[in-house]
């Protein structure tokens, strides 16, 4: 049997793994009613999942179908009718449903209203309710408006307008999901190497000598990567992953689409070097440490094209092997194995994803990742690079179009300066006054500081810590809008003025179609596609457009668009690094911004062509005595999206509390028991679920775990929150247990 292969049993038959055949069927039944639909949407759009990319089902990295059941499971959101809106009359019988129940009610047909007071929505015209938000927003200081942008489905021209019409308005206050998703990525990489994207391409995975996911489940959250590992380890590729947890996906898998491995399976890791919970910088250091002792850096790009390397060496020989070793939980000799594997490799790829980011010290983690990979000079080469794997299709794109507080669009902070750059572009001045993050817009909102919070797709009260704290602060805005496609429990928070719901389009149903970029920085054209519409939804830039024009509309011809073609056009001006967007026209049309490598030749964008060392040290983790380290994890779900009850890859249920039998013994519980775990802002009731997770570190899914995880602890470069916590562990005593 070849080595690489999990067994000898077709399909993996009694395994504990997703069923993915199974999942097309279940899904093709639930799109029956818009079947041609369905195929067009599939046929010819891009995948409005995770940020891998595709065009229909194909992609620009190997032959064969791209497909996965991620995508398959958002479908209903793109196919399905119009929910019936008298089941919006009473909020109060909604506030039970689970958000997947109210997102599996339908799409929202046409504009609603809640006014303080009300039981609940009615509808209104488009007319009238621009015509409220536009009062509000016009007598409102700027200061106290803000906009957020979701992820999921967005398309470029969506984040620009949105970022225009912000800045039209005055305010600053404009930030999208990368901010609680790979915001330390951007502010690390930009910091040390002057670029804020991925390096490379998927193509340089296959092949390379080495790649090392870090703090990343792409199995999970990127399914069709799989795929590309497979090819991969068919040409000699090691893996190796840094993570707390042994992720069975990346243990082995069965690729659907290769059938070999959708047969026997495929074993993905050589290696798996369990660090503690937010140990990596730790376990980095360990590595640098004996690479530095070994002379296993690459020196001659160290001297070539970096700087700060000898202060980085100073403070890792202070760093003592006991202090290393009890901050990432391994021996000096799991470090010495990973440095002996990366020196041994020609060529490497450095993956990473929320493991690494969401942390206090996520900027840190992120470039100590950097720091490892300049030491061995695998940055502009070919199957080398640093890819900060993106989990949302809009994400990469929003913060590059400008929908973020502290840029203007990719590579145009917020200054004066530019400023003036656009005023030149735009006909008018964008502010540079002090921009707030999505975490800061919250807290503004709990203190009585908005009077408008404009909320385009996603849901605070399921992605932020403490829900308790965000569900007040939203009821504390005067006027709260939610530009969505279906209805989410944060558009139930009672109003302290109104609520105006505003029906979006998916990006399918787009007049002129729209664009997305991937994580390896291609931007793809997705055509509008041909079916049925919802009601009066309008696409989100028109809607973005729309207001901003009747707020002031002496000035309205400066933010008007009549087309996606024409705002592409605009971008094209404005971030010229996206020149090449005003020729997307039709399915398949795609470039990749920057070509397949960044900084080639070890050319960096800085201001000396060089990039940089830090010198980042260990965070203290030491976990006190009769405590555990916490941390959330994603199951069957998209964002806070939950698809399913059970995670396919570990079998756990939503309510599972993942530890090692170890610290089970200590506890002295058993799998299936349940369990209490608390701290001083809450108690979370779960059940003990045996899983390879290190000693001392447990895992639970998010957004339930939100209720043990303090808001207010940033990382302070980029406002990231840190999701995950100390609690205690105590057996529920039969008495209080749940039926
Ligand atoms: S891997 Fe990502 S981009 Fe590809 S089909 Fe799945 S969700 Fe879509």
């Amino acid at each position: 049997m070849p080595a690489e292969r999990v067994g000898g049993i077709p399909f993996g038959l009694g395994a504990t793994k997703p069923h993915n055949y199974w999942e097309v069927l279940r899904t093709a039944w639930e799109n029956k009613r818009h079947p041609l639909f369905t195929w067009r949407i599939l046929r010819d759009g891009v995948c409005d999942g995770c940020a891998l990319g595709t065009t229909g089902m194909r992609d620009f990295t190997m032959k064969g179908i791209h497909l996965c059941t991620v995508r398959l499971n958002l479908l209903p959101l793109n196919t399905m009718g119009p929910l019936d809106i008298r089941i919006l009359e009473d909020v109060n019988a909604l506030r039970s449903v689970s958000s997947k129940d109210l997102r599996a009610l339908g799409r929202l047909p046409y504009p609603m209203l809640r006014r303080r007071g009300d039981p609940g929505f009615h509808r209104i015209s488009w007319d009238e309710g621009l015509g409220i938000a536009a009062r509000r927003i016009r007598t409102a200081p700027p200061d106290r408006i803000a906009f957020f942008v979701t992820s999921r489905g967005m398309t470029n021209e969506s984040y620009y307008v949105a970022n225009k019409v912000a800045r039209f308005l005055g305010t600053n206050h404009i930030d999208n999901s990368s901010r609680p998703c790979h915001s330390p990525s951007t502010t690390g990489l930009k910091d040390t190497i002057g670029v804020a994207a991925s390096t490379c391409s998927y193509t340089d995975w296959i092949g390379s000598d080495l790649i090392v996911f870090f703090g990343s489940d792409v199995p999970n959250n990127q399914p069709v990567t799989t795929k590309y590992l497979y090819y991969a380890k068919k040409q000699g590729t090691k893996i190796a992953v840094v993570n707390p947890m042994r992720e069975p996906g990346l243990e082995r898998y069965w690729v659907p689409s290769v059938p070999s491995s959708a047969l026997f399976g495929t074993r993905f890791a050589d290696a798996f070097f369990p660090v503690h919970t937010g140990g990596d910088i730790a376990f980095i250091n360990g590595v640098l440490k004996h690479m530095i002792e070994k002379g296993w850096i690459n020196s001659a790009f160290i001297a070539n094209h970096t700087n700060g390397f000898e202060a980085l060496r100073a403070a890792i020989e202070k760093q003592s092997w006991e202090e290393l070793e009890r901050q990432s939980g391994l021996r000096r000799q799991a470090m010495f194995d990973f440095a002996e594997t990366y020196s041994r490799a020609r060529t490497a790829v450095f993956v990473w994803s929320m493991g690494i980011t969401h942390h206090r010290f996520g900027v840190d983690n992120v470039k100590a990742i950097v720091n490892l990979g300049l030491a061995g000079g695998i940055v502009g080469r070919i199957k080398c690079g640093l890819m900060p794997i993106r989990g949302h299709s809009g994400v990469q794109g929003g913060s590059e179009m400008g929908a973020n507080p502290k840029d203007f669009g990719l590579g145009f902070p917020v200054d004066e300066q530019n400023a003036d750059r656009f005023q030149g572009i735009w006909g008018f001045r964008p502010p540079t006054t002090h921009g707030m993050t999505a975490v800061g817009m919250i807290d503004a909102a709990y203190a009585g500081g908005l009077d408008v919070l404009y909320m385009a797709g996603g849901n605070f009260l399921e992605t932020l810590p403490e829900p308790e704290y965000v569900r007040e602060a939203l009821a504390r805005v005067p006027l709260r809008i939610h530009q969505d496609i279906v209805l989410t429990s944060a558009m139930l928070v009672d109003p302290a003025y109104a609520v105006l719901l505003f029906p979006a389009q998916t990006r399918y149903e787009q007049r002129g179609g729209g664009t997305q970029t991937s994580t390896e920085r291609r931007i793809y054209f997705s055509p509008e596609v041909p079916g049925r519409r919802i009601g009066e939804a309008r696409a989100e830039w028109e809607i973005f457009m729309q207001l901003g024009e009747r707020i002031r509309p002496e000035a309205s011809h400066l933010i008007h668009f009549e087309d996606g073609a024409e705002i592409r056009a605009e971008i094209a001006k404005a971030v010229p690094t996206y020149d090449g967007i005003q020729n997307l026209r039709e399915k398949g049309d795609a470039f990749q911004y920057g070509g397949p490598r960044l900084c080639e030749g070890g050319i960096f964008p800085t201001f000396d062509g060089r990039a940089r060392f830090t010198v980042v040290s260990p965070p203290d983790l030491d976990i006190p005595d009769g405590r555990f380290l916490l941390s959330t994890r994603r199951g069957k779900q998209f964002n806070s999206m939950i698809q399913g009850e059970v995670d396919p890859l570990l079998g756990a249920g939503r309510r599972d509390v993942l530890m090692g039998q170890e610290d089970a013994a200590v506890l002295h519980v058993r799998e299936g028991d349940e369990i209490l775990l608390s701290n001083e802002l809450g108690s979370y009731h779960g059940r003990v679920r045996f899983a390879p997770i290190r000693p001392r570190n447990v895992q639970i899914y998010w957004p339930e775990g939100n209720v043990l995880i303090r808001r207010g602890i940033v990382d302070p470069a980029c406002e990231m929150p840190d999701y995950n916590a100390l609690v205690r562990i105590e057996p529920v005593p039969v008495s209080e247990m749940r039926p």
